[in-house]
Order: structure tokens, then sequence, then C-alpha cells
């Protein structure tokens, strides 16, 4: 690789993951030992919030009734993207049997799991987009019991257009509860849940670290850190919409990269001119967020040309990745390592993040190297099953009498042996 960086970042995700890690495991073990009582008390501490935490239907409709029409229908056109989208993702999962040998059946079921638990963070933002993303693509698949859990601002509770779209998408119930304490409630099966089988969802850094030590407990959708990403730009991208992307993707938080990879100097140095400008113009917590992940993490690359460009980004694997270039064909067939891609400039990863359907949890730090984001796939589980004639067990029970004798497993041996004797007495078999 020849590639030059005008721009080097200081910090990257894992820079910030010291002392997480146990701080969360003294939270989770309090809240096993302690229940309902501890997550209270956490709730608390970390968001000031004593009011009630399992809503009621009456929470529910005076929520809705805070919510702006105009909000009401935009959230409405999301779920429907949303929707559409892991229906349509659910026509490749299906059921499939196989003769696998004369008389042996084999087949694939596929069984939603039962209980979903959907984190939707609200400590900086009040990601409303989350539980449309979450909530949906759970009900879709077809899980019998959704629970939302989402994290009060002091004072006011849960933001109401979150609640109003939990409820729409179809979420049982909506807890209270932010953080490692929401996490642990719906893993626990506190105030009178249902234990969640999986937990999705994005979150700050507590929350991804719960979902970590949680998982083998209960199934994880991927472990999600702070959002990144890349945009990929050649001399014919418009430099403005490529500052304004960056721009946006790292107001997510202080620690959220972006990258810049463009194999034109000119672009490069002018986007890099203008992010600091419209970062300028933000409003508060967005500049602050912003301009602390622009000077730590962001990340400008000089590549010679497209190949080593797209080379680049899939070792960078990023969460969001952008394309403004000429022959979208070409990158879509090329770029193999990225959570959800958007190709031109007529879309943007803000489509993606709110309402055009495709869902917006998605691996970060590198995560892309081994997985996609969320589906209807991540709710459900491909189980197999057999059944046999006894001339298919024949041939099955003999090789698998050896094979086990062969590892030393005498008793699975003795399985097949038993088998052999009842269906076929008299034979001889070795
Ligand atoms: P959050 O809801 O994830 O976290 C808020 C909770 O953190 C609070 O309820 C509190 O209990 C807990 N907390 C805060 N400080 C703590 C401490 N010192 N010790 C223990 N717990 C503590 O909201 P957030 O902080 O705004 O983070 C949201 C995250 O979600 C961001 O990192 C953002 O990038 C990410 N995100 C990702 C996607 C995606 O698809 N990848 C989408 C939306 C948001």
């Amino acid at each position: 690789m020849t590639r030059e960086y005008l721009k080097k970042a200081t910090k990257t995700a894992q820079t910030d993951a010291s002392d997480v890690r146990a701080t969360v495991m003294g939270i989770l073990d309090d809240i096993q030992a302690g229940g309902d009582e501890a997550a209270l008390r956490y709730a608390a501490k970390f968001d000031q919030w004593d009011g009630p935490v399992l809503l009621t239907s009456e929470d529910i409709a005076a929520a809705a009734a805070k919510v702006p029409q105009q909000l009401k229908d935009d959230i409405a056109f999301a779920h429907n993207n949303v929707r559409n989208f892991a229906e349509t993702q659910k026509t490749t999962m299906t059921d499939v049997t196989l003769e696998v040998v004369p008389g042996l059946i084999a087949g694939q079921k596929v069984i939603p799991v039962q209980a979903a638990g959907c984190y939707v963070p609200g400590g900086r933002y009040s990601h409303v987009a989350s539980a449309i993303m979450t909530v949906t693509t759970a009900k879709v698949a077809g899980c019998k019991h959704i629970t939302v859990c989402s994290p009060p601002k002091p004072g006011e509770g849960v933001n109401p257009a979150i609640i109003y779209a939990a409820h729409l998408c179809g979420a049982d119930k909506i807890l209270s509860m932010g953080g490692v304490q929401g996490v642990a409630a719906m893993t626990y099966g506190l105030f009178g849940l249902p234990e969640a089988d999986i937990l999705v969802g994005p979150g700050n850094q507590f929350v991804a670290e719960a979902k970590r030590i949680l998982f083998g407990r209960v199934g994880i959708d991927m472990v999600a850190g702070p959002t990144d990403s890349l945009i990929l730009a050649d001399k014919t991208a418009d430099a403005f919409l490529v500052a304004t992307d960056l721009v946006s993707q790292a107001e997510h938080g202080y620690n959220s990269p972006v990258w810049l990879v463009t194999d034109d100097r000119d672009l490069a140095e002018t986007v890099m001119t203008m992010v600091p400008k419209l970062i300028e113009d933000l409003p508060e917590l967005n500049r602050d967020n912003a301009e602390a992940a622009w000077r730590d993490y962001a990340e400008v690359i000089l590549c010679a040309d497209r190949a080593e460009m797209a080379a680049t980004s899939d070792e960078y694997a990023p969460e969001h990745l952008t394309v403004m270039a000429e022959d979208l064909d070409w990158w879509l067939d090329t770029l193999s390592c990225y959570g959800s891609l958007f190709l031109g400039e007529e879309t943007t990863v803000s489509f993606g993040d709110k309402a055009s359907g495709t869902n917006h949890v998605l691996p970060t730090s590198r995560a892309a190297k081994y997985t996609g984001g969320l589906s209807v796939h991540k709710f459900m589980k491909i189980v197999t099953w057999q059944r046999a004639t006894r001339e298919g067990c024949k041939p099955v029970a003999e090789a698998t009498a050896r094979i086990s004798r062969l590892e030393g497993m005498e008793g699975h041996a003795r399985a097949a042996d038993a088998r052999l004797a009842k269906f076929f007495p008299g034979e001889n078999f070795n």
C-alpha cells in the first residue's frame, strides 16, 4: 500500500475500554443478587430516576398524546419501510427437507426466539429510530414477547416519541430504565418481565459491555461499540456533501470515528477545510461531540487508486460505508466488509439511520469483518431434525459404530449397534 495519512487518529475505540468491564460486572452482580430493588437503586444513581419503571397502557396513551401528528406520520413511514425490508429478508430463511441417504430424511426448521429484549439508547440523543429498527424486526421475525428498555431523562422519563414508536411497532412491555440496569432487568426477568432470550440494540460502552458479559446466558445481536463511518470519494465527489456526511456521523459521540478515503488530494484538502466550519455551526451538544470525534478519531487517507481505496475500506470494515465515486457497480461488486453500504450522493447514512428501511443496528469496531447488522435472521434459530426408515438406519448405524469406536466412544457405538441388533437380527456387522 502506498497510502498517505493526511490526518491520523490519536485514539481508537479500544482506547477507553479499560475500566468499563469491572464497573459493569459489579453492577450486574449487584442486580443479580438484589433484583428489582438493586436495579432501581442504579436507575436513581445513573439517571436520577425514581418514578415508575414499567409503563402502563395509560402511560403509553399519555405519551402518544404528546407526539405531534407530523412526527407520528414520519414514524409510520419509517416503520413501513423497515417492516417491508424485514419481511422480504424473512423469505430468505425457510424450512428445508432432504433425503440424505435412501430412507433417512433430515431437515431444518426456522423458529423465532420467544422473548426479545430491545435496548433503545437515550443518553445523549432520543433514538426513536432504534425503537423502530429493533422492535419492528423482532415482530416480523415472529418473537412472542418483545420488551423495550430505554433510559429516562431526569424528571421527564422516556421520550414520548420513543414510547409511541415502540408501542406502534409492537413492543409488549416498555421499561423506563437504561444502561446496565435496563439490560440486566430484561435478562434476569425483573419487574415481572419474561427473561429475554436475545438482547439487541445499540448503546454506549456500558450497554455494549453488559451484553458481552451476559452473552451465553442470553443471545445477543452483536457487540456494538461507538458508531463509525467511512466515505470513499473520488474526483467526481461533491466536497460539500462529503464534508456534511462526515460531520453528520461525527455528531454521534466524542468517540465516533469518521474516515475519508480518496485518491484525490484536492478533494481531501477541501473537505478538511470545510469540516471544522460545518462542526462550528452545529448546536452545542452535537458540536462538542463532532469536534472531539474529528480531533481525536478522524482520519483522511490518500490512496493511489480505487483498488487501494477499496482494500483500505475492507481493512477498516466500517459500520457505515458511503461511496461517492464513478462506477457504483464496481464498488458494489468489489467491497466486502461493511455493515451497510450507501452508493452515490442521492442517498446518505442518515437515510439508513432513520427511515429508508435497512436496519441501523450495525457492527462497529471492525466487527463487519465477520457479521452483518441486525436483521430478522438474528431473531430466528435454524434447528435441525431427522427420522429414518429401518433400511435408512442400517448404513448410518454401521458407519456410526465404526467412527465411534475409532474415537474411543464405546457408548455411542453401542447406541448404533443396538439399532442393528433390533432391526436386523441374525446379521453380522463389523
Ligand atoms: P445509552 O442509552 O446507550 O446509555 C445511557 C445509560 O448509560 C444511562 O441510562 C446510564 O445508566 C448509563 N451510564 C452512563 N454513565 C454511566 C457510568 N459511569 N457507569 C455506568 N452506567 C452509566 O445512551 P448514550 O450514552 O447516548 O449512547 C448511545 C450509543 O449508541 C452511542 O455510542 C451511539 O453511537 C450508539 N448508537 C449506535 C447505533 C448503531 O446502530 N450502531 C445507533 C444509535 C446509537
